[in-house]
């Protein structure tokens, strides 16, 4: 049985929070959490808007300043941040400051807010979409003071973070079904298959972007470009996962 929210919380020092809850927080802008950090993990969307604000290609940002590498248990790439130095400083802080602030990551953005989504594995990927999915939750932190309090609402609203968002949903959506195609692989021992289509995501889901054009239809255009990918390498009778046609 799938370990639910609650017991994947139990024993973080984190709570589940209601979009409408209030939590305390300040931040006294003391920069600590830009050091020591090893986790700043990047989404495309993220990518996307750090390299077009450093007026970059994707690619050159990622040579610069990320590392990939396979997700622990998923295989799924994952890429990250770089940190540089013995103080473990994030390649984005310049002079006690993030030079991409207004594209900052997600997970910068929304901190101490974390989130996830509810994905039941017999539900069709595409009937995921809706705020109500989308489940949050505040990290306690051990910076900044709790002068402010505010409701996760008005804290995504402030960051320009949408509630239903889409991109969020088909991101976790498509990292779930590739993770599920390379499970299947794995069994089978099709290591290529699995190089081919790690190789692929890195380069679709990450990488293949026009940084003049919108980023939601290119988006959508490469994931259902790995996911055509994924039904091709499926042996037939493992087409169908996570109880729907991927
Ligand atoms: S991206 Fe910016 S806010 Fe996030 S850790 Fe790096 S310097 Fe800090
Ligand atoms: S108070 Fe916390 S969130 Fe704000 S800069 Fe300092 S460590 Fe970062």
């Amino acid at each position: 049985m799938k370990p639910s929210i609650n017991d994947i919380l139990e024993g973080l020092d984190a709570e589940r929070i209601g979009l409408d809850e209030s939590f305390s927080f300040h931040c006294t802008q003391c920069g600590k959490c830009c050091q020591n950090r090893s986790d700043i993990l990047l989404n495309p969307l993220d990518l996307y808007q750090a390299a077009k604000a450093m007026n970059i290609s994707i690619l050159k940002f990622v040579n610069d300043f990320c590392e990939a590498f396979p997700g622990e248990n998923s295989l799924f790439p994952i890429i990250r941040l770089l940190p540089r130095g013995e103080s473990k400083t994030c390649p984005m802080l310049k002079d006690n400051k993030c030079i991409i602030h207004h594209a900052k990551p997600t997970v910068c953005a929304m901190y101490p807010i974390g989130r996830g989504i509810l994905m039941g594995s017999h539900e069709h990927s595409w009937d995921l979409l809706g705020e109500d999915r989308i489940e949050y939750i505040f990290s306690k932190p051990n910076c900044g003071d709790t002068a402010e309090s505010h409701t996760v609402r008005e804290w995504l609203e402030q960051f320009g973070i949408p509630l239903d968002n889409e991109f969020f949903v088909k991101w976790c959506v498509i990292m779930r079904d590739v993770s599920a195609c390379i499970e299947v692989l794995f069994e089978k021992e099709q290591v290529e298959e699995i190089v081919h289509l790690v190789e692929l995501s890195i380069f679709k889901l990450y990488l293949d972007y026009d940084l003049e054009q919108e980023f939601m239809e290119q988006f959508e255009k490469n994931i259902n470009e790995v996911r055509f990918a994924c039904v091709c390498t499926l042996p037939e009778e493992r087409k169908s996962i996570n109880g729907g046609n991927i």
